[in-house]
């Protein structure tokens, strides 16, 4: 396991100037579950669906080690901000949620003795902790079916508000109109503006100017 670690490791910061203790533990977390599961990882089919409670340096380490990835829509984010993952066989529905014990920083510190920085000290320990020192897992009940939550792909309607292409069965049925979720509940962006594409155009003309 030592080697495939290390392997792994260098795969999720090979894209960074940095390996970080979240890396190493989205590693360990990413091998844990796929294992608790009975799983092999990484993976390159969609059996595993991973949903990450986190995006950032934790999130490189959990797709190395998973193969997880949300082009291959294995990986989703909900972003509660924390270092915390979910993995569900998609086959069986079982899930189990990961997250790292809540004194584990205290605990590094017995695999680190002689690091006094906090940073080096996770960093070294996090690669070494046996699983029941680093992890809790804790068999969950999704919300949602399986099914729903990967949904089929190709399926696609438009919203009748905005007109919109809706993909992957995310609309929503209000008084029997198919709607995308930005016009049936507000969405993450409000505009009243629609910029004629000429001037788009020229705005994407000025950004790439100044970069
Ligand atoms: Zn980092
Ligand atoms: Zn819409």
């Amino acid at each position: 396991m030592k080697a495939n670690l290390a392997q792994l490791l260098a795969q999720a910061s090979a894209d960074h100037s940095h390996l970080c203790p979240r890396q190493v533990l989205g590693v360990r977390i990413g091998l844990a579950g796929a294992a608790v599961l009975g799983l092999e990882a990484p993976r390159r089919d969609k059996r595993l669906l991973v949903i990450l409670e986190t995006d950032g340096c934790f999130a490189d380490g959990v797709e190395a080690a998973t193969g997880c990835a949300a082009g291959h829509r294995t990986l989703r984010i909900e972003d509660y901000g924390k270092i915390a993952a979910t993995f569900v066989d998609v086959q069986t529905e079982d899930a189990l949620r990961v997250a790292p014990r809540l004194d584990v920083r205290q605990r590094a510190y017995a695999y680190a003795p002689d690091e006094t920085r906090h940073y080096f000290a996770q960093l070294r320990a996090y690669r070494v902790m046996p699983d029941e020192e680093l992890l809790t897992i804790q068999p969950v009940q999704l919300a949602q079916p399986v099914a729903e939550i990967v949904s089929r792909p190709g399926v696609r309607v438009n919203c009748a508000s905005c007109g919109e292409e809706i993909i992957n069965e995310r609309e929503v049925i209000a008084d029997g109109q198919a709607l995308c979720r930005s016009c049936a509940h507000g969405g993450y962006y409000a505009s009243t503006i629609l910029l004629p594409a000429p001037l788009v155009e020229a705005q994407y003309a000025w950004a790439s100017l100044d970069t």
